[in-house]
This record gives structure tokens, sequence and C-alpha cells, in this order.
């Protein structure tokens, strides 16, 4: 059931790949050059996907940007922001990890 929720949000994600053109603002006010598309495994509450994302590099900062991933709030992590604020996953049943 969430595979079939994870295959739907891969779909819906891939429309947009952040691919805005040849060149992206960067955050200090560079321009990136677009370099090429790179997949990233993203785990999310449906379960886990790929995603292919525009790939910029800033010259003057040496790094990469990745508008999608900013987008997403991924940059940097492979879990998505709905899995990062959910609570530690907590035992079906505590008691049986209980002694005695
Ligand atoms: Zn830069």
């Amino acid at each position: 059931m969430t595979a079939v929720g994870a295959s739907l949000l891969e779909g819906l994600l891939a429309a947009d790949t952040g691919h805005h053109g040849q060149w992206i603002p960067c955050g200090p006010g560079h321009l990136a050059g677009f370099v090429s598309y790179r997949a990233k495994d993203i785990d999310t509450v449906l379960g886990p996907i790929r995603l292919e994302r525009a790939y910029c590099h800033c010259r003057q900062c040496r790094a990469g940007v990745v508008p999608r991933d900013a987008e997403l709030g991924v940059t940097g992590t492979s879990v998505s922001g709905g899995m990062s604020s959910m609570p530690p996953p907590v035992p079906r049943y505590p008691w049986a990890t209980l002694p005695g």
C-alpha cells in the first residue's frame, strides 16, 4: 500500500527536476552552471523514492547547488521533511521488551 503511495509521490516529484536553465543564482550572488541530472534516494513517510534532480555547480563557491533539494527540504540529507519531523519509532508492544 505504501509502495503505491511512494510510487505516486515519485512520479509527482519527478515532474519537476529543478532545472531552471543553464545558469541559476547561487546563494551569495554568483551564478551556478548546470552540470547534469543526478539521482538521489530519499526516505519519505510513504517509503523510499528515487529522484533525478538538476545538479549545478558554482565555481566561486566550489560547491554544488541542487535547487530541487532546497525546494523539498532535503539538502544534505536523504530524509524528507515529513520523516524528519516524525517522532522516533515506538515499539508496538513495549512490554514485550521489558525484563521480567
Ligand atoms: Zn556561489
